[in-house]
């Protein structure tokens, strides 16, 4: 043992301790020298088998290099962590990164900015109003006084405290509302939530979405109304979708009319999408019916104007294919991420 060269064997060790590049090797230089098996615990070992004078050298020389090896071992691990989060080490750029989870719009929300789109370009502003409405505004100033036949057509959530108040079953009190306040020509696109106390099935929701449209002016005609809903119709359905023009009545318009599209996927056959008929009705329409103007202050002798409205998932369930309303409003991801 005297033979042990202790300088060249603490050089040895101190330069693999020194020079490994990370802690896998910083590892491997732990076991080779003071692991259960290393160098220096084997040296260790065999003290006992020295001659007696020997004995305390050697082993102060090696407990001391020992020592220094742990030190320099404990030191080299806190190097190399800090150099990891220092020089981002451990960050592989060629790895590929984790997808950020991106929202989207709401099928619902798509649509009625399309729609309002078609109706900006042609110079409509966009108006808004309350969704808790005064039974005034909801029907009376819309040509619906109490126990007018056309209140059944809509079955209206009232509110309890105040009384008397209902969940607009329309968006057509933010044309009266607008009137009120703005003299001719009012060109306006009421987007907004309705509420009726419809039980829900795969056409009806309690809460719905509509669009409405007024236009009020001198020389305004239902010619104008009829080239409006066409090119709306052509925008958000194509270029070659037929339109047509079906009486109908409603109590804030006179005449009153629906617009039919011809049914996209029989190209008016009949299938059951169009229930046989060829057509597919998207929305309601009219002259506003004069008696209107009483309510705002309006010359029922100087100005006309047209109106329409029409339900935001009916459009969007035709333009999608959807077949049932409630899937708009169930937040199942699944559908959601079609869109
Ligand atoms: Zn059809």
């Amino acid at each position: 043992m005297s033979s042990i060269d202790y300088e060249a064997l603490a050089a040895e060790a101190r330069q693999m301790f020194e020079s490994a590049a990370d802690e896998h090797e910083l590892e491997s230089a732990r076991v080779a020298w003071i692991g259960r098996k290393g160098r220096i615990t084997l040296l260790l070992r065999q003290i006992p088998d020295l001659p007696a004078d020997e004995r305390p050298i050697a082993g102060g020389t090696l407990n001391a290099l020992k020592g220094e090896l742990a030190a320099c071992l404990e030191e080299r691990l806190r190097n190399l962590s800090a150099d990891e989060s220092e020089t981002g080490a451990d960050f592989d750029i060629t790895h590929p990164g984790r997808t950020p989870f991106i929202g989207r719009l709401h099928p619902l929300t798509t649509t009625l900015n399309e729609i309002i789109d078609v109706f900006r370009e042609m110079g409509f502003d966009v108006a808004e109003g309350p969704e808790v409405e005064s039974e005034y505004y909801n029907f009376e100033a819309l040509n619906i006084p109490e126990h007018h036949p056309a209140r059944g057509m809509w079955d209206t959530f009232w509110t309890e405290s105040p009384p008397g108040m209902v969940l607009r079953t329309h968006t057509s009190p933010v044309q009266i509302r607008t009137m009120e306040h703005q003299e001719p020509p009012v060109r306006i696109i009421v987007p907004g939530r309705c509420y009726r106390s419809d039980t829900p099935d795969s056409t009806h929701s309690p809460v719905f979405h509509q669009v409405e449209g007024l236009y009020v002016d001198e020389g305004v005609s239902m010619a104008m109304l009829r080239g409006a809903l066409d090119t709306f119709a052509h925008r958000l359905f194509g270029e070659e979708v037929p339109t047509r023009f079906r009486p109908s009545y409603f109590p804030f318009t006179e005449p009153s009319a629906e617009l039919d599209i011809g049914c996209f996927q029989c190209s008016g056959k009949g299938c059951r999408l169009c229930k046989g008929t060829g057509w597919i009705e998207i929305l309601g329409a009219g002259m506003v019916n004069p008696d209107l103007y009483g309510f705002v202050g309006y010359d029922p002798e100087k100005v006309t104007g047209y109106a329409f409205g029409m339900g935001v998932e009916r459009i969007a369930m035709l333009r999608y294919g959807i077949d049932d309303i409630r899937l708009f409003y169930e937040n199942d991801l699944r559908f959601l991420e079609q869109f």
